[in-house]
C-alpha cells in the first residue's frame, strides 16, 4: 500500500538515495531539508516527480504539516566529522531539538518513526566489533561529542517516546557508508581519497593509517534501512560491512582504482579518533536477513565515475 513518508536530511548523500528508493517502491516523500551540508544537487532528478515534494526548513524548529503522514525517517544531521566539527551548535540541535520535533511530529499523525543513529554511539570502542548491547566509550567534552552525544540523546529520546506514548519507532545505527551523493569535499575518507587520486594529489593520511574502519556501499546500507523500517523490533540495529581495513589498506586500494601514483602524505591524528571499528551484525542477519553484498573494491569501482564527472564539470 502505498505511503506518505517524511525524510528529513533528504538532500544529503543517504537521504536522497532513501527518497529514491521509497519513490521506487511505490510510495510518496516529502522531504525536509535545510540544505546546510546537503545539495539540491542530489535531488535535481526528482524535478518533474510528482509523489516528491521538497521543503526547505530546518527541522531544529518545529515543522507542522496536514494530517496523512505515514512514516518519519529523521535523517537531517551533519554527519561527516569535518562538518560536524565547522557546526557543533547546529549538530546538538539537528540531534537533539530536530529529533524532539520530528518524533511530535510523528506522534501527532500516528507515523512510524525511524531515527539515524550512528556507530558513533560507541565512541571508541573497547570491545570489538561492536554488538548493540554494548554501551560505549565516549569523550562527553572532545570535538566529537557534538555528533556523538546528540545521537545518544536522540536514542533516549526515540525511546522516550515509544515507552511514554507508544510511538512505533526504530533506529538504525549506521556505520561507514559510502557511494555517490557524497559531497567531494565533505571530509570523510572515501570521497577523500578518491578525489585526490582522481586530481594527482597525494591522499592525506591521519595518524599511522593503522586505524580501522568498516566501508558499507550505499547501496546495501539503503536495503538495510528499508528492511528495518519494515520490520518489527524497536531496539538498535546495527546496519554496516564487517569487512574491516585500515586506512592504509583503504589508501592502496583506492589508489590502485583511481591510477594514482602518488605517493600518500601523513597528517596529525585528529582527537578522538577511533582506533578500531567495525559493526556486529548478527542482529540485522538474524533478523532482517540482511548483510551486505559489495565489496570496498567493488564499491569504491562503483563511486568513482561519480566523482570524475563531477571533477570534469568543475
Ligand atoms: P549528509 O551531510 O550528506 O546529509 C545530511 C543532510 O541533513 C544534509 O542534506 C543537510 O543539509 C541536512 N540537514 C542538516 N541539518 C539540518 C537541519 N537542521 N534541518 C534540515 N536539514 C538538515 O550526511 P549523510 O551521510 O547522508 O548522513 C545522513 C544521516 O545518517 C545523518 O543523521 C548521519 O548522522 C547518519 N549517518 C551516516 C553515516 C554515513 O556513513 N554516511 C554513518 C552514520 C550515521
Ligand atoms: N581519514 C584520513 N584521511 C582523510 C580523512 C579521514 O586518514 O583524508 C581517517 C580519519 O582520521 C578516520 C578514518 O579515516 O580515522 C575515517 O574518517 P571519516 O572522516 O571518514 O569518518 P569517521 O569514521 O572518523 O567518523
Amino acid at each position: 500500500m502505498a505511503r506518505r513518508i517524511l525524510i528529513t536530511g533528504v538532500a544529503g548523500f543517504l537521504g536522497s538515495h532513501l527518497a529514491d528508493r521509497f519513490l521506487a517502491d511505490g510510495h510518496e516523500v516529502i522531504g525536509v531539508d535545510n540544505l546546510l551540508t546537503g545539495s539540491r544537487r542530489n535531488l535535481a532528478h526528482l524535478a518533474r516527480e510528482p509523489r516528491f515534494d521538497l521543503i526547505e526548513h530546518d527541522v531544529s524548529k518545529p515543522l507542522f504539516l496536514e494530517p496523512g503522514v505515514d512514516g518519519v525517517l529523521h535523517f537531517a544531521s551533519p554527519a561527516s566529522p569535518v562538518d560536524y566539527a565547522s557546526l557543533p551548535i547546529q549538530t546538538l540541535k539537528v540531534g537533539g531539538l530536530g529529533t524532539h520535533h520530528t518524533l511530535g511530529l510523528a506522534r501527532r499523525h500516528g507515523a512510524r518513526y525511524m531515527l539515524a543513529s550512528t556507530s558513533e554511539v560507541y565512541g571508541d570502542p573497547e570491545i570489538h566489533p561492536q554488538p548493540e548491547g554494548y554501551r560505549g566509550n565516549v569523550n562527553p567534552v572532545g570535538p566529537r561529542a557534538v555528533y556523538d552525544e546528540a545521537k545518544r540523546y536522540a536514542e533516549a529520546m526515540t525511546m522516550a517516546y515509544h515507552r511514554a506514548h507508544g510511538l512505533d519507532t526504530r533506529i538504525v545505527r549506521i556505520f561507514n557508508t559510502y557511494g555517490t551523493r557524497m559531497r567531494p569535499r565533505d571530509g570523510r575518507v572515501v570521497s577523500n581519497f578518491i578525489v585526490q587520486g582522481l586530481r594527482g594529489e597525494a591522499m592525506t593520511i591521519y595518524g599511522t593509517g593503522s586505524q580501522t574502519r568498516s566501508f558499507c556501499h550505499v547501496d546495501d546500507q539503503v536495503e538495510g534501512i528499508v528492511r528495518v523500517y519494515h520490520c518489527r523490533r524497536v531496539d538498535p540495529i546495527n546496519l554496516g560491512n564487517p569487512d574491516e581495513y585500515t586506512i592504509l589498506e583503504l589508501a592502496a586500494l583506492v589508489m590502485e582504482e583511481t591510477e594514482s601514483p602518488v605517493p600518500p602524505v601523513f597528517r596529525p591524528l585528529p582527537p578522538d579518533d577511533p582506533v578500531v571499528r567495525c559493526p556486529d551484525i548478527s542482529t540485522a542477519r538474524r533478523e532482517l536477513d540482511w548483510s551486505p553484498t559489495i565489496g570496498l573494491r567493488e564499491g569504491v569501482r562503483r563511486t568513482i565515475p561519480y566523482f570524475r564527472g563531477l571533477i570534469d564539470g568543475e
